[in-house]
C-alpha cells in the first residue's frame, strides 16, 4: 500500500496531467492480471478434488474437460505478460480461495455417490464461472482502454470458455440431474 501511494505521487508529479490516469490504470490492469493468473492456477489445484466428488459420469466429464481448458487459460495468461513485457506472478485471488474453500464445504455437506452433491459442485462450479466471467469482461475492456488490442483478443477467448462452461453446467443441471435429485431421500 504504502508502495503504491509513493508510485501514484511520483507519476503526479513526473507525468502531465492526461497521463496520470493512465498510469494508475496500466498499474491496476497488472494487478487484476496478477489476481486472476492465481485465481487460474488455484482451480487447476482445486478442481480434481470437484472431480473425484462427483456422482455422475456425464458431470466428472464436464469438470476433466473444464480442467483441461483451465490448464491453458493459464498458458494463456502468460502470454499476456510476456506480451506486456512483465514477469508471470500471481497474487492470491481471495475470492477464488473463498469459492473453493466453498465448493469444499459442499462435498462434506452431501453424501457420496448422491445427486444432490452434484446439485451442489455444480452451484460451487458455476459461482466459480461467473466470478470468471466478471473477471474477465472487465479485462477485455480494460486491456482495450490502455491499448492493448493483443491483450484483450486473449481475455475475449477466455472469457468465450468461461461463458460455455457456464452454460454446459447449466444444461446438465436442468438435464437430469437436479429432477432427479429431488426424489433423492435424506440420509
Ligand atoms: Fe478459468
Ligand atoms: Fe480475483
Ligand atoms: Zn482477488
Ligand atoms: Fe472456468
Amino acid at each position: 500500500m504504502q508502495n503504491l501511494k509513493k508510485k501514484k505521487i511520483e507519476a503526479h508529479e513526473t507525468k502531465p496531467k492526461g497521463n496520470n490516469e493512465d498510469s494508475q490504470l496500466e498499474e491496476f490492469f497488472l494487478n487484476a492480471l496478477e489476481d486472476i493468473y492465481w485465481a487460474e492456477k488455484h482451480l487447476i489445484k482445486a478442481i480434481p478434488k470437484m472431480i473425484k466428488a462427483t456422482t455422475t459420469e456425464e458431470l466428472r466429464k464436464v469438470f476433466e474437460e473444464h480442467l483441461e481448458v483451465t490448464k491453458e487459460q493459464a498458458t494463456k495468461l502468460e502470454t499476456v505478460f510476456e506480451l506486456i513485457g512483465e514477469k508471470a506472478q500471481a497474487k492470491k485471488c481471495k475470492a477464488m480461495e473463498g469459492l473453493t474453500k466453498e465448493a469444499e464445504s459442499i462435498i462434506e455437506e452431501t453424501n457420496e455417490g448422491s445427486l444432490t452433491r452434484d446439485v451442489g459442485l455444480i452451484m460451487a462450479a458455476q459461482k466459480v464461472e461467473h466470478y470468471e466471467i466478471a473477471t474477465y469482461g472487465t479485462l477485455v475492456r480494460l486491456a482495450t482502454a490502455i491499448g492493448r488490442q493483443d491483450a484483450a483478443d486473449i481475455f475475449a477467448t477466455i472469457l468465450d470458455e468461461e461463458k460455455e462452461a457456464d452454460m454446459t453446467l447449466t444444461g446438465v443441471a436442468e438435464n437430469n440431474i437436479n429432477l432427479e435429485a429431488t426424489h433423492e431421500a435424506k440420509v
